[in-house]
């Protein structure tokens, strides 16, 4: 049984490397499923992520990360999140993620006309992450 703590750790790894790493006293994450909130000494878990903000609470400071789905794990006070790509909120360059929104919503309109499914799904994924950077820097 793991020692009662205050604190989780939480860090958040893509392909790039570690993109955040900090101790917490609340996370809150979105599933699959909906919300979730981990205090510390939670259950352990594991789920998968959407592509929306990864909330991050310590020292009445609340960090924001653009997170590209993946999955958390949790377990032992360690919450581990693995993502294709995720983006603190200062390190977001808004201009690029409007012109991708932009992209992916002419991308959207061309694959309806055509009847592409492929594309119009890939499009809308494009679109979603665009939308939650815009979101997490403007919060
Ligand atoms: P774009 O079309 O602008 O490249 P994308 O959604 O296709 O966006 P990804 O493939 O998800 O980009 O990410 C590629 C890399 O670029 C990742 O390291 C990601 O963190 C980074 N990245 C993508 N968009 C932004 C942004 N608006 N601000 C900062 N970093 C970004």
């Amino acid at each position: 049984m793991a020692d009662h703590s205050s604190v989780l750790s939480v860090s958040i790894v893509t392909p790039d490397g570690r993109v955040y790493e900090h101790e917490a006293t609340f996370l809150v994450v979105v599933t699959k499923l909906g919300q979730l909130g981990i205090l510390p000494n939670h259950v352990p878990v594991i789920t998968s992520l959407e592509v929306d903000e990864v909330r991050v609470q310590h020292d009445g400071e609340e960090d924001r990360i653009a997170v590209n789905g993946g999955f958390l794990e949790f377990s032992n006070n360690t919450a581990t999140i693995v993502a294709d790509s995720a983006e603190r909120q200062d390190d977001i360059d808004v201009a690029r993620a409007e012109s991708a929104r932009e992209r992916a919503q002419a991308s959207i309109k061309k694959a309806q006309a055509a009847h592409d499914s492929d594309t119009l799904a890939r499009a809308e994924v494009a679109l979603r992450r665009a939308v939650n950077r815009i979101n997490v820097a403007k919060h």
